[in-house]
């Protein structure tokens, strides 16, 4: 370390839980964000203020301004060109560090591309709006060894779990299987920025404690907190299953591509999501997308609008989304209306 490192972060080496050899391992770290909204973009300026040496951010989507309010590395320009947030990112980071190697990778992570696009990554934070991605990302990390933070954020509740493989559980242990049925997300219940930013400070928390090579010290409790309520708790740490599926048995099915993934669909400019068989109770879906646009539902299908899309979500927890022959926006809009 340098003069000027040194007194770049001179209030982080004072931390005894950090100091000068902790400094030293966060400048040689290497730091992947997986999904950068409104935790990955600040898991994503926490690191680079903190000194951590490279960053690669992978996210799919694009700046709108309805993500401001919560998605603190953007602003009104990122929005208004609708860059993609993995680049705009890489703009504002540089203006905040400009040590940090910033990679922005402008992409789905899917088990096709996902030792390509994390190679050399040392630790994943969790900023993903979807179970499929969590549990592929699961799968990379127990059996790669590499270290990972679980977190999640809707309304005013959220939650986090670090896991460090072959020493705490993996989210398999804790969820053997993706929920079923729609889930709640920001874009169908909504969420508070603050939400958000505790969450990520949570795992931001956790990534420096093992980035500086303090893992032992690490209590891998499931946190779940409200922002509304001010409640707090602390579970655990959850015990490893020594017959979990991946960190006990040593399957990887969201890795090695068992899952179906999302298929164009000849000639029409329509997408079919169908990764895996999930149960829907559409009168409920339709209930919460309700309040978002024009929303029909029979027994056999539901079907919505968000401009400029159509998506029709049958009770399989299947969908065809129509408008786009891209998969990645395809699984994007089911993240955010199905969950
Ligand atoms: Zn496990």
């Amino acid at each position: 370390m340098d003069r000027s490192e040194r007194e770049r972060y001179s209030r982080q080496i004072l931390f005894p839980g950090i100091g000068e050899k902790g400094q030293e391992a966060l400048l040689r770290a290497h730091a992947a964000v997986v999904g950068c909204g409104a935790l990955g973009s600040f898991h994503a300026a926490a690191l680079c203020r903190a000194g951590v040496g490279i960053i690669t951010i992978i996210d799919r989507d694009f700046v709108e301004y309805g993500n401001l309010h919560r998605q603190w590395l953007f602003d009104e320009s990122d929005a208004a060109e609708a860059l993609p947030k993995a680049a705009a990112a890489v703009r504002q980071l540089a203006r905040i560090n400009s040590s940090t190697r910033v990679h922005g990778l402008v992409e789905d992570l899917t088990s096709s591309n996902i030792d390509e696009l994390l190679e050399g990554a040392n630790l994943i934070l969790d900023g993903t709006d979807n179970f499929e991605t969590r549990y592929l990302i699961n799968d990379y990390s127990v059996s790669r060894g590499i270290p990972w933070i679980y977190g999640a954020a809707v309304a005013s509740y959220g939650l986090t779990m670090p896991v460090i493989p072959g020493r705490t559980a993996c989210l398999r242990c804790v969820y053997p299987d993706p929920p079923s049925g729609a889930q709640p997300t920001c874009d169908t219940a909504g969420v508070l920025n603050v939400t958000a930013s505790a969450v990520a400070s949570l795992q931001v928390a956790a990534a420096l404690k093992i980035l500086c090579g303090d893992p032992d010290n690490l209590c891998a409790r499931i946190t779940t907190i409200d922002v509304w309520t001010g409640g707090i708790r602390q579970a655990g740490p959850p015990p490893r299953d020594p017959d979990c599926p991946a960190c006990g048995r040593g399957e990887f099915p969201y890795l090695e591509n068992l899952r179906r993934e999302p298929a164009r669909l000849c000639g029409r400019n329509a997408v079919q999501v169908n990764e895996r068989p999930r149960p829907i109770d559409l009168q409920e879906l339709k209930t919460r997308l309700e309040p978002l646009g024009d929303v029909r539902a029979n027994e056999f299908a539901l079907r919505f609008f968000p401009t400029p899309y159509e998506m029709t979500v049958f009770p399989d927890g299947r969908a065809i989304i129509k408008g786009t022959s891209d998969t990645g926006v395809a699984r994007s809009l089911y993240a955010r209306y199905v969950g």
